[in-house]
């Protein structure tokens, strides 16, 4: 009897060579073999006739083929098929298809699945391209009853459609995947508490298992294809909920440790409003609300703060800073760039330092010597905001009494890497369990000055369905309102062969005293031959063009010191034009700017687009955004464009690009923390996530007459094994 967990070449079929092409496609298991589901499902229980046929519909055609060849014409090879029922006919066509010539004989029984069109000329209807498959192949020499067997799995039922792997056919997929299942252990675990699975009506698993790949007779094809049968929502459900297990006992974990419960009077209040600039808009005022209050109390803070690009998080986490900082505790932010961290040293400094407080910045450029000496002030608790980049975390600065770490513009990491990295900081060591009574680890959490406070704040506005699952250990506030006086941004998209007008149209704006960024995605030209490069039009612009203002030039290769020159002079207003690659992308942030110019804007992704508009439009005076494409623009690019031209809502440009891209991509590499379902799909299972959730928090909140303790622990052991081997992380639980 096979196991779920049992290696996949165990399975009749499989052995060690075949192993190896499963393993690079992620199956290494039975289960996984279980979970590789069909990308599709064709009706061959009522495949169409061919007489019935209309043009314009996707049809499953079961025929016999009759006769084919391959004619070649000027443009291409085009290779032919004839099929027939009876007397009935349909054509096949593929175009360059020279592959084909000899792999159809005379009586055999095809599957055919594409669409059906009428040929302009003939009027008879025909279908191109079509996948197919070839049902009664006399080559690969099976006996008589094997064959029959073999042949009950490719007709008169719906059949799944997988994607092939190498030699591994969907057919093959079919045969291994039926094995698979005919050998499967009755009875397999049920980790999910049975009062979980009747609320939701839950099949059983190994039910699920069989029909998600062998529906019965009834099933909706509709179902079956948005995979809403009640298979695939077992499935999927099981996935979800442990992922969403794993994330709400992080929470718990949390939550039971001791943090610092932070004092709010009023002498803390005054210093918080001393220090404003400008009175914070409504939503400034409630996110801070929020935050204050989980200062407030006596475990650690985790909140995750979201807000679009200007929204004015930055003074947010300033004012949270304070309440640390007039409790008599230190206060770690940290940045993604060294420029970012600059600029909000320089900010900080001018905000803050007037009250008195003693800012520093910690970068990994510094000299050793300077180093040192920073270190030495935060160990003796000297110095109180501690600004760096996220290299603070990785080199294990020792501070005096940390209270308070602000994460800003996290929105490249996911859930997944956040944990790491709070791992390696030692901000979650210790991490105590959390007492459900059935886990017996007695040990307490250790005394000492308690866990620190940590606020991430992120600029790219994430649907809430994504935010449950990546940040689904945080708690969520919101900055949904820009600050006052702002004028939206004009965007504009040109083909750059009206350069000029372009660069006629950034002088005047220098012209009336405002200052422009002009962008390009790389350094060198040498990097990707058709791409113009920073370094080259910098030399063209700051020469030529614009020889008579004053331009500058930044990119991710320049020593730290001179970037820091840079970019101080830009926002000083002593360089008006700032040529650059996307190193200004995050954060930076110099109100005079009212023109980014973003060449072969088509090579950008949409959220890399949004965050470089969200540099302009700071300040009260009109801003505009160019995006000017060099070059052949894909179907997709001109989307990402027409996006931008259309809307700087950073919201609904967060959505489209998920659409656009789906959900591993979106938060860039998979190692970026997109935990990596297998059968769940989180734009199309929102509903499922947040079931998954709420029953997730349900289970944790300890044994009752509902749940027992020993179908929590079982819960828990299957999350532990499955975090640990799919997601790789082991500080979980
Ligand atoms: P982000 O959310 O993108 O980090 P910042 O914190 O950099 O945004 O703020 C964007 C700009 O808006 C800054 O110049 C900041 O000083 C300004 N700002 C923030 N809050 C307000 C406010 N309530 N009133 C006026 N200006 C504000
Ligand atoms: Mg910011």
């Amino acid at each position: 009897m096979l196991e779920l967990s049992t290696p996949v070449q165990y399975v009749k079929g499989v052995g060690p060579r075949i192993a190896e092409v499963l393993a690079a496609k992620g199956i290494h298991t039975v289960g996984d073999l279980l979970h590789y589901l069909p990308f599709r499902y064709e009706d061959r229980l009522n495949p169409r006739g061919i007489a019935e046929l209309r043009a314009g519909e996707m049809a499953t055609v079961i025929a016999e083929v009759r006769n084919s060849g391959l004619f070649r014409t000027r443009r291409m090879p085009i290779f032919q098929l004839t099929v027939g029922q009876g007397r009935a006919r349909l054509r096949c066509l593929w175009f360059n298809a020279i592959y084909l010539q000899d792999k159809f004989q005379p009586g055999q029984l095809i599957a055919l699945y594409g669409k059906v069109e009428e040929d302009g000329r003939s009027r008879e209807l025909q279908i191109i391209q079509p996948q197919f498959e070839i049902l009664g192949d006399s080559s690969d020499g099976e006996n008589g009853t094997e064959k029959k067997a073999a042949e009950s799995l490719e007709v008169g039922r719906i059949v799944p459609i997988y994607e092939a792997t190498g030699r591994l056919t969907p057919r093959w997929f079919r045969r291994a995947v039926r094995t698979a299942l005919d050998n499967l252990t009755p009875d397999l675990p049920e980790p999910i508490p049975a009062i979980v699975r009747a609320r939701l009506g839950l099949i059983s698993k190994r039910a699920a298992l069989w029909n998600v790949h062998w529906p019965e007779p009834g099933e909706s094809l509709n179902d079956l294809q948005s995979s809403r049968t009640p298979a695939h929502i077992r499935l999927i459900f099981d996935e979800l909920f442990f992922v969403e297990l794993g994330l709400e006992l992080k929470r718990r974990q949390q939550k039971a440790q001791t943090g610092i419960g932070f004092r709010l009077d009023e002498r803390v209040r005054a210093a918080i409003k001393k220090i404003l600039p400008f009175h914070p808009t409504a939503a400034q005022k409630k996110v801070l609300q929020e935050i204050a209050s989980d200062m407030e109390k006596p475990y650690p803070m985790r909140r995750l703060l979201q807000g679009d690009v200007g929204s004015g998080k930055t003074i947010v986490g300033f004012e949270a800073a304070i309440i640390a900082i007039e409790n008599g505790c230190q206060v770690a932010l940290m940045a993604p760039t060294e420029i970012l961290a600059q600029q909000h040293y320089f900010s900080a400094r001018r905000i803050l330092e007037n009250a008195g407080y003693r800012i520093v910045l910690l970068t990994g450029s510094l000299e050793a010597d300077r180093k040192r000496e920073i270190r030495r002030h935060i160990a003796q608790g000297n110095a109180q905001l501690v600004i760096g980049t996220h290299a603070l975390l990785e080199e294990k600065v020792e501070f005096a009494k940390l209270g308070l770490v602000i994460v800003d513009e996290q929105h490249r990491f996911g859930v997944m890497q956040r944990l790491k990295l709070m791992k390696k900081s030692g901000v979650d060591e210790e991490a105590s369990q959390a007492s459900l009574g059935v886990e017996g680890s007695e040990s307490k959490p250790q005394a000492g000055p308690g866990e620190p406070d940590v606020l991430v704040m992120t600029a790219t506005p994430i649907p809430r369905t994504l935010a449950l699952t990546l940040y689904g250990d945080l708690d969520l506030s919101v900055l949904d309102e820009l600050p006052p006086g702002r004028t939206p941004i004009v965007t504009r998209k040109v083909n750059d062969d009206r350069s000029d007008e372009v660069w006629e149209f950034v002088r005047k704006q220098v012209r009336a005293g405002h200052q422009a960024y002009v962008v390009y995605p790389v350094i060198a030209e040498n990097e990707e031959s058709e791409l113009k490069a920073a370094g080259k039009m910098y030399r063209e612009l700051s020469g030529k063009v614009f020889a008579d203002m004053k331009v500058g030039l930044l990119h991710g290769r320049l020593d730290a010191d001179l970037k820091e020159q840079v970019m101080r002079m830009f926002q000083r207003g002593e360089l008006q034009i700032l040529v650059a690659t996307t190193v200004i992308e995050v954060g930076v942030d110099v109100p005079n700017a009212t023109v980014m110019v973003i060449e072969h804007a088509e090579r950008f992704g949409l959220a890399q687009l949004h965050q470089l508009r969200g540099r302009i439009g700071r300040g009260a005076a009109k801003s505009y955004c160019i995006l000017v494409t060099g070059g052949k623009v894909t179907e997709d690019g001109e989307k990402r464009l027409n996006a931008m031209v259309r809307t700087n809502d950073g919201f609904q440009i967060a959505e489209l690009d998920l659409e656009l891209r789906g959900p591993g991509e979106f938060f860039g590499t998979r190692q970026a923390g997109m935990p990596s379902f297998r059968v769940a799909n989180i734009l199309r299972d929102g509903q499922l996530l947040e079931a998954a959730k709420r029953e997730a928090a349900a289970v944790l909140a300890g044994p009752n007459s509902e749940i027992s303790s020993e179908e929590i622990r079982r819960a828990l052991i299957h999350m532990r094994a499955l975090w640990r081997h799919t997601y790789g992380l082991v500080e979980v639980g």
